[in-house]
């Protein structure tokens, strides 16, 4: 008998796998997400999100399931449409954006040429690496191959911002060459990470043999693969090391860079990678340059073929027949996150075009659902927090006048994105063939690495967009000093104008004052208004600010995520301290979006109880323990749960709009603050 959540399981799918017209509408608030049995002072997640989970079991493509990634996919499946229609109509009806992102999906859509290619797309790339006879000539294959193999293969080359001068655009160097999510997977020795390097073995060697190695040598290649990662993960950062600015900047001139390695030739690289040429790099992590360099003298040429191959088809394999994608959703997505099946060819393809054209299709994903006054309201909103943070910053009573000065100078400085972009990116130098999937990737990705190179020396383009308009998140940029809401992240049930404000301020006005907070979390304190990296505090205010800092990661430390996995507190604590501050900065933006109005209950919630499970509802989530494994190494965010009952008692507003009492699960008798 199939149980009935597998048959509404089955249901909901053959609901889902089809294009939609119209974007469907879930309120706001969703009663029905809710679970009022649960009392909202011990559980307060559970009252908000119990109904939810119960009635949003994961999909077999998916390793977690929660309302952004819901609304993600509803977005997906109405850019289906519109790429259908784009890739249907005849040449002269169609807009040129239209024309290049709907003969992009038909050429991912044929998997019969896909299936038929086989392991063709990268065959050169593969005689290329074969045909190397010394050491001395990887540089220049290299820089080549990163122009669409990413940063996993070897190191990462690219371009950001300055943290000297953020009105300069300059190279970065980055640690990068390994297969596995972070250096832990391969440093650990508990069971499960021991398992799981055995699974990464046997799953590169699967690939190897793929690729045309015979089975003895391909077991051997892998062992190569692992012991060269291995070296290579010793000498890399912890995610929470990368977390300080001042640990990945290293202003390094380019003749330290070249004269500092024996192994890489580091000017044949530069030439061929085509950036401009530049008298300093940063690099991120020296300590990992430096390994690099030694496992290139001490390797043989032969193990590099083996582990430029791995990282090639590693690369390609999502975009390259069945067995190859089988192969890679088999670790990646099963293995290391638990998901059950390859999420089916439409949803892939129509991501892929998001990511390669995004600003291409963003563009008639807007004109169909972002109408002027959904953007109006979003300015009104963020106005509003900003608003309200400077009145915080007045009212601190740990900050002196001298640091308070400068913060109210960087939150004036304040820029930010709404929607999606005033000038369109122009994809017209890309070629996009109907009949070359992988081409049309390598050529769209190859366009996006010479872009951000030739953005290397000269000023910034503080205009540019990062996210894709349908994108469902939200960002703040510490070198920008900006932040980001692209119109996915705007729409229903995220912000809803058909409803009353609480829960939308609740919710978006939450995410608003989250972003906003990053700009002086631990992390984002450390820049100025600027954009640079440069320390505006007073010795005893950032004591004051650390001490405050440590009442939250301290909280956040004694929290569970699965077995006896810890929060990694360290990792989180930017984020948590965003959250915590954004919710009382969405609560008095509130207060003055309604200042005057007499607010009515509803669905039988008072308005501030409507502006609290407003607030947790965008976190309603279900998660397969593997991927919660996984995020508790790698994300800096909390699990879903606890970024509401870890932030609620911290909230003296939520313990009144419930009548919870002292002792409450939901109430902390010494509630951290911090702005
Ligand atoms: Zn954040």
């Amino acid at each position: 008998m199939i149980s009935p959540a597998l048959a509404l399981l089955a249901l909901g799918l053959l609901a889902a796998d089809r294009p939609l017209a119209e974007l469907p509408y879930t309120p706001g608030l969703d009663p029905a997400a809710m679970d009022r049995s649960a009392d909202p002072c011990v559980d307060f997640y559970a009252y908000s999100c119990g109904g939810w989970q119960k009635r949003n079991p994961i999909p077999p493509d998916q390793s977690s399931w929660n309302v952004y990634a819901k609304t993600a996919t509803e977005n997906l499946q109405f850019l289906w449409g519109l790429l259908e229609a784009a890739a249907a109509k005849a040449d002269a009806e169609r807009t040129p954006p239209e024309r290049k992102v709907g003969d992009f999906f038909l050429a991912c859509m044929d998997e019969k040429a896909v299936d038929a290619a086989g392991a063709k797309p990268i065959a050169a790339d593969l005689a290329a690496i074969e045909a190397l006879k010394s050491k001395a000539d990887l540089a220049k294959l290299v820089a080549r191959l990163h122009l669409y193999v990413d940063g996993r293969m070897l190191f990462g080359f690219g371009s950001s911002q300055s943290f000297e001068n953020s009105d300069e655009v300059v190279a970065w160097v980055s640690a990068g060459g390994l297969g596995l999510p972070d250096r832990d997977y391969y440093l650990k020795d508990d069971a499960r990470s021991k398992a799981l390097r055995k699974a990464y073995l046997v799953h590169v060697e699967e690939t190897l043999v793929l690729s045309g190695v015979p089975g003895k040598k391909a077991a051997a290649g892998a062992s190569t693969v692992m012991r060269i990662e291995k070296a290579l993960a010793r000498a890399s950062l912890t995610q929470v090391e990368k977390r300080d600015p001042k640990a990945i900047w290293h202003h390094t001139p380019t003749s330290d860079l070249v004269r500092g390695s024996r192994s890489f030739r580091w000017t044949d690289y530069l030439a061929d990678s085509g950036a401009p040429s530049a008298d300093w790099v940063n690099v991120t992590e020296p300590a990992f340059l430096a390994e690099l360099d030694r496992q290139l003298a001490k390797e043989p040429l032969p193990a590099w073929k083996t582990y430029l191959r791995w990282h090639l088809v590693r690369s390609a394999a999502p975009y390259l027949s069945t067995p190859f994608q089988k192969a890679s959703f088999g670790f990646y997505a099963a293995t290391l996150r638990g998901a059950k099946e390859l999420a089916p060819r439409w949803k892939r393809c129509v991501r892929w075009t998001d990511a390669d054209l995004g600003e291409a299709l963003g563009q008639v994903f807007v004109a169909r659902v972002f109408p002027p006054s959904v953007k109006g309201d979003a300015d009104t909103m963020v106005k509003f927090v900003q608003a309200s943070m400077a009145k915080r910053i007045d009212a601190l009573d740990w900050m002196g006048p001298e640091t308070k000065k400068a913060a109210h100078e960087k939150l004036a400085a304040m820029k930010n994105k709404i929607g999606y972009p005033d000038v369109w990116r122009d994809y017209s130098t890309v070629r996009v063939e109907r009949g070359d999937f992988a081409g049309n990737i390598a050529r769209a990705t190859t366009f996006e690495t010479r872009r951000q190179l030739a953005k290397i020396g000269k000023p910034v383009d503080r205009s540019e967009w990062g996210m894709t308009p349908p994108t469902v998140n939200a960002s703040y940029e510490p070198s920008m000093n900006d932040m980001n809401f692209p119109a996915g992240v705007l729409l229903p049930p995220l912000w809803d104008p058909r409803i009353d404000l609480a829960p939308g301020y609740g919710n978006t006005g939450g995410t608003v004052g989250h972003e906003l907070i990053h700009g002086f979390d631990d992390e984002g304190r450390q820049f100025d208004a600027r954009g640079n990296l440069r320390d505006w505090w007073t010795e005893n205010d950032a004591k004051e600010f650390e001490k405050r800092a440590r009442c939250v990661s301290d909280q956040y430390a004694q929290y569970t995520v699965i077995d006896d996995i810890r929060i990694n507190s360290q990792l989180t604590m930017g984020e948590d301290i965003a959250d915590l501050a954004g919710i009382l900065l969405a609560w008095d933006a509130w207060k003055m979006a309604t200042a005057g109005q007499k607010l009515e209950p509803r669905d039988g919630l008072t308005p501030e109880q409507r502006f609290f499970v407003g607030n947790a509802q965008w976190a309603c989530a279900n998660m397969r323990p593997e991927d919660m494994r996984m995020r508790a190494m790698t994300d800096p965010h909390s699990p879903p749960a606890w970024r509401v009952n870890g932030l609620v008692p911290n909230v003296p507003e939520f313990a009144k709009a419930f009548s919870c009492k002292a002792g409450q699960p939901m109430v902390r008798e010494n509630a951290c603050r911090i702005w």
